[in-house]
């Protein structure tokens, strides 16, 4: 598909109900709790199928289509996640992914705000994931991210390591979580050089309190890494591919006896 036809095509998206959330779990790797799900888009397209939201995400981001787009799923997940709490599951942090043009859009805080309310979502379950290029220009973003924080939302910063933040960007700003970026996990344990990268990105988040979640874990191996060097989230395919709503429930159990079965189990682990 072309640049030209993904954009003429978005535009009927939305009143088309083509998208739909798929959710994949963060786990507590001591004990194999999931505390919460990630929601990653994706397009239903009438003739195409299924269209990756690294094929236009990035499209809908380069126009303004990523704004109601992104307020459509961030209405979304918190329906969802109300809908969930309803059901009596129990409390999970809803992650949504953020645009840069979507949280620099005038009146973004108040669209959150407006949301949180009719959709009756707890804006302590909501985790709202930036990625270093947003946090370049510190004055801009300083008060928007202040602004989100004082409802009581939290912030974490998605792919870290891999964008061109400094610590001292990273220093000024509220930030609650930090995400090892999946390349850096992928070759933990065969490279010494990822390791490293790893086992301080780690301690760096410990130091300055802030959680870290490693994404991407695929294998076994890598998961009693991260276990061993007390990264205290994570998510990948070894525990679930991201899934319809319908389907999450089920990855609940198996996901504790995954940890049992190839991690260090949690009355082992710290
Ligand atoms: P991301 O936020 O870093 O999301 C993680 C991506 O890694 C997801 O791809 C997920 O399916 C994939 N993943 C998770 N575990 C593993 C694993 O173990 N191995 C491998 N190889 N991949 C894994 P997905 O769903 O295709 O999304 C790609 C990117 O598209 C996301 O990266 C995010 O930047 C963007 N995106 C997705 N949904 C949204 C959205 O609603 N809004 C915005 N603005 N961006 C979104
Ligand atoms: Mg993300
Ligand atoms: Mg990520
Ligand atoms: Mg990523």
């Amino acid at each position: 598909m072309t640049k030209s036809q993904i954009i003429h095509d978005l535009k009927s998206a939305l009143d088309g109900h083509q998208f739909q959330l798929y959710y994949q779990p963060k786990v507590h790797l001591a004990s194999g709790h999931i505390t919460g799900v990630e929601a990653l888009i994706r397009w239903h397209h009438p003739t195409r199928g299924l269209i990756a939201p690294a094929e236009f995400i990035p499209i809908a981001e380069a126009t303004d289509l990523i704004v109601p787009i992104g307020e459509w799923v961030l209405r979304h997940a918190c329906t969802q996640s109300v809908a969930w709490r309803d059901a009596g599951l129990p409390p999970t942090i809803m992650a949504v992914n953020l645009a840069v043009r979507q949280l620099y859009q005038p009146r973004f805080v108040e669209s959150v705000e407006g949301i949180l309310r009719e959709t009756g979502m707890d804006p302590t379950q909501l985790e709202l994931e930036i990625t270093e290029d947003m946090m370049m220009d510190v004055p801009r973003i300083l008060p928007i991210l202040k602004s989100l924080t004082h409802l009581g939302v939290r912030i974490s910063l998605d792919d870290f390591g891999i964008g061109y933040s400094s610590l001292l960007n990273f220093k000024e700003l509220p930030i609650d979580v930090i995400k090892i970026d999946r390349a850096f996990v992928n070759n933990c344990v065969v490279d010494r050089k990822d390791a490293a990268i790893v086992r301080t990105i780690i301690a760096l988040a410990h130091e300055l309190q802030v959680e870290v979640v490693a994404e991407g874990i695929e294998s076994k191996d890598q998961l009693i890494f991260l276990q061993q060097h007390l990264c205290d989230r994570g998510q990948g395919y070894l525990f679930s591919k991201p899934v319809p709503p319908k389907d999450l429930v089920s990855t609940f159990g198996q996901i504790e006896e995954i940890i049992h079965r190839e991690g260090i189990p949690p009355e082992l682990s710290h």
